[in-house]
């Protein structure tokens, strides 16, 4: 340390105590004069180096160390610091004396007179080639990562790079398969025989290893017994290779999940240093990093081709996988038949159980119709409760004994928390060739089968009918339309009023649908209302009139209209249904009215019906003070003898009686003897489809007292009917004149 002039005088302790910290490190010390000529250098620079004091005397530095591929702008900058004698700092690649490469991150100090003036540079230098190092390595990797190179090249890429860093390492990496097992994703250096035999090892029958304290993952020594222990004959193979010993981390993902392991690989018997941890642990990450990546991208594709919900393959894929399916069909000669499955009744699962419900059916139904499968088949989920089936070399016996079988694997109960459901589908088959020879004519053939299929109640199949008239077709198109009307609320609900005879008063309103459709126009209730009993939607088109109908009378309530009642139509089957009288009681509470503020417009056949709930819900309806009125009255069975069992306040006396009135002689016989049966029963008798004053005269003659018909008033809406309510101004026994209509 003789070579320092210092300033003040130094004891002999001090003296050995500065050298120490002086030399005993491994950082590199350089002391140069003012124009940056080398003074001292301590011990661990010529360490670092190997450069000695006599090696570098009164030479600049960055002269010596630097070497082919040390930057030129660093250099150029470190020597223009100098010139301008500022402290600075930099990181350089720089050779040491046998000229291998290295980076240092070096701090050069000025150090100054009382003048100013610089006098010394002290330099401090850092071996940084292994932080430098991960660098690289993670640089590249991430790279590889970026540009989407196949999974397989980044674990080759990071292997090797760790390989190029530590020499003395032979790197694998494996990944794991949800049975646990460890499958070589990278192992470029290893034997391939080592490789394979190491293939297919379960990582929880626990790689056996010692631990090692301070050290993640464990330390195999080959030939040792506890290695031998599980890795058994693959400790001699190991052996054989030349490997004495190998330490393994796992691979986690960001949630702790397992997802492979990292090996290092010894020759010789070396225990995992600094640098080998450090660059375990940037590869570890990185293999982490790429794998959940890898996982993602299956995932993404896995969504763009398959339903999330049922894993099965969703529209599109299951159109091009037919298409697919239909070439080789073609080509082979061999028919080939396509299923269109819908749920029955999936919709009140939903309503009644809720969606989690039905997803877990949903699920229930994929996985049963993937049993049905054969290996060549395909089944896909359409949208909703709509599934696909795709039979290769099928023929249409063959469908339908394959589809029979479909319907009872559904058929199977499914538990739903608390409760079993029996689900069903209704489905429809197309076959190809002689139904299409495109995906896209054979599924539109399919689900108009399975429409049909539906419309004939259900839990059926149906193939598809090229002599389906086309007036068929439409039928279904139109009954699909209805549904989606029911569904968006597109119906209307007209009313018109009947009236008192005795003195023009309002008795009350009928309630009657109206569908206008964008491309169909004004569909006639006879028309959708047979179409709704056909598709099983009658239940819920009677539903949605009864809630509308009391909705609206509520309004009118509020605004002080003098409507006494409105009277709904039921179709019989929904008569029938046994939730009715619950549901009816629940919808006039919601609106805040009464019993007495409904009457129900049933046709006789209900009244015939005992056999059925339609009978208890007769008795169940008057018991709750609804009123009950018998529709169309003289048209069905007519038979007078049973009414006076039945709960019923009203008789509708059929319009056709009506219209021949003045014509026909036995349609007034009878429509006089309705009245006084009528009137015997205490019932009161409603007129319908009075259209002429002649007709009322006759009507009120036989002692009718209400009437309803165009003579007063149409259908309207609830606006138009309000307006003609404040128009209507009857005199009590003169003749009525012909509503606004
Ligand atoms: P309906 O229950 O017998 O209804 C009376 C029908 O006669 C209505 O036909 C009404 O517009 C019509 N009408 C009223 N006054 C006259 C008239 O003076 N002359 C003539 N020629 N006809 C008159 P609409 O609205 O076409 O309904 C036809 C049938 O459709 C109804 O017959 C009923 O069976 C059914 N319907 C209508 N709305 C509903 C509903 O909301 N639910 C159910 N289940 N069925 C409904
Ligand atoms: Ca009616
Ligand atoms: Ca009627």
């Amino acid at each position: 340390m003789n070579q320092i002039t210092s300033a003040c005088v130094l004891s002999e302790a001090e003296h050995h105590l500065l050298s120490l910290a002086a030399n005993e490190t491994d950082t590199a010390i350089i002391i140069t004069d003012h124009l940056g000529r080398t003074l001292y250098l301590n011990d661990g620079f010529t360490r670092m180096l190997g450069y000695t004091l006599a090696d570098m005397q009164g030479k600049v530095p960055s002269a010596v160390v630097s070497g082919l591929h040390t930057n030129a702008t660093a250099l150029a900058s470190v020597r223009e610091h100098v010139t301008s004698r500022e402290s600075f700092r930099t990181e350089i690649l720089i050779y040491d004396r046998r000229g291998k490469p290295l980076w240092i991150a070096a701090v050069i100090n000025v150090v100054k007179n009382d003048e100013g003036e610089c006098t010394r540079m002290v330099g401090v230098w850092t071996d940084i080639t292994n932080t430098k190092m991960h660098e690289v390595l993670q640089h590249k990797a991430l790279h590889a990562i970026a540009r989407e190179a196949p999974i397989v090249d980044v674990m080759q890429l990071i292997c090797l790079e760790v390989e190029r860093i530590a020499p003395e390492v032979t790197v694998s990496i494996r990944r794991i398969d949800p049975s646990n097992r460890l499958w070589t994703v990278g192992a470029p250096s290893l034997p391939a025989h080592y490789v394979r035999a190491m293939d297919g090892i379960t990582l929880d029958c626990g790689i056996e290893g010692s631990e090692v304290p301070g050290l993640e993952g464990q330390l195999v020594v080959f030939g040792e017994r506890s290695a031998t222990s599980f890795w058994g004959e693959r400790t001699e193979l190991a052996q054989a290779c030349g490997l004495a010993m190998c330490w393994w981390r796992p691979i986690r993902s960001g949630d702790g999940q397992t997802l492979g392991t990292l090996a290092f690989y010894y020759r010789e018997r070396h225990h995992p240093d600094n640098l080998h941890r450090r660059l375990a642990d940037v590869s570890v990450n990185l293999c982490s990093l790429a794998m959940e990546r890898e996982a993602s991208k299956k995932k993404i594709r896995r969504l763009a081709y398959f339903d999330s919900l049922t894993g099965l393959p969703n529209r599109s894929s299951l159109v091009a996988q037919t298409d697919t399916l239909l070439v080789d069909a073609a080509r082979m000669e061999r028919p080939l038949a396509v299923l269109f499955l819908d749920l029955d009744r999936f919709k009140q699962v939903n309503d009644s159980f809720g969606h989690p419900a039905g997803d877990m059916l949903l699920c229930e139904v994929a996985k049963r119709l993937k049993k049905c499968l054969g290996e060549k088949d395909i089944a896909g989920r359409l949208s909703g409760d709509e599934f696909v089936v795709v039979l290769t070399s099928c023929n249409a016996d063959d469908a339908v004994a394959r589809c029979e079988t479909i319907m009872a694997t559904i058929r199977e109960p499914v538990i739903l928390g608390s409760m079993s459901v029996t689900p069903t589908a209704s489905v429809g088959i197309a076959l190809f060739p002689q139904h299409g020879d495109s995906i896209g004519t054979l599924l539109p053939h399919a689900d108009m089968a399975m429409y049909r299929a539906k419309a004939a109640g259900r839990h059926r199949y149906s193939i598809f009918d090229p002599d389906l008239n086309r007036a068929a077709q439409e039928n279904l198109k139109l009954e699909r339309a209805l549904r989606e009307a029911l569904q968006s609320d597109q119906l209307q609900l007209h009313y018109q009023p009947q009236v008192r005879l005795e003195d023009g008063g309002i008795h009350g309103v009928e309630a009657l649908a109206r569908w206008s459709h964008p491309e169909f126009g004004m569909v006639p209730p006879q028309r959708f209302v047979a179409l709704a009993e056909e598709g099983g939607m009658i239940a819920e088109l009677d539903r949605w009139v009864l809630r509308t109908a009391c909705r609206q009378l509520s309004e009118w309530r509020r605004l002080a209209i003098a409507i006494p009642h409105v009277s709904v139509n039921i179709s019989p089957t929904t008569f029938s249904d046994q939730a009715l009288p619950g549901l009816i009681a629940q919808t006039l509470a919601d609106h805040g009215l009464r019993a007495s503020d409904l009457m129900l417009e049933v046709t006789e056949g209900v009244l015939l019906n005992t056999a059925t709930d339609g009978f208890a819900n007769l008795n169940s309806v008057h018991d709750q003070g609804i009123g009950l009125s018998i529709d169309d009255f003289g048209t069905g069975y007519s038979s007078l003898s049973y009414l006076h069992r039945m709960p019923v306040n009203e008789l509708k006396l059929d319009k056709s009686f009506v219209h021949e009135l003045e014509s026909n002689e036995s349609a007034r016989t009878l429509a006089k003897a309705v009245m006084s049966i009528g009137a015997s029963l205490g019932l009161s008798t409603i007129a319908e489809g009075v259209e002429t004053d002649a007709q009322r005269q006759i009507l009120t003659r036989h002692g009718c007292k209400v009437a309803q018909g165009y003579l007063f008033a149409r259908p309207m809406s609830a606006t138009t009917l309000v307006a003609w309510l404040n128009h209507w101004k009857p005199a009590a026994g003169s003749s009525f004149h012909v509503g606004s209509s």
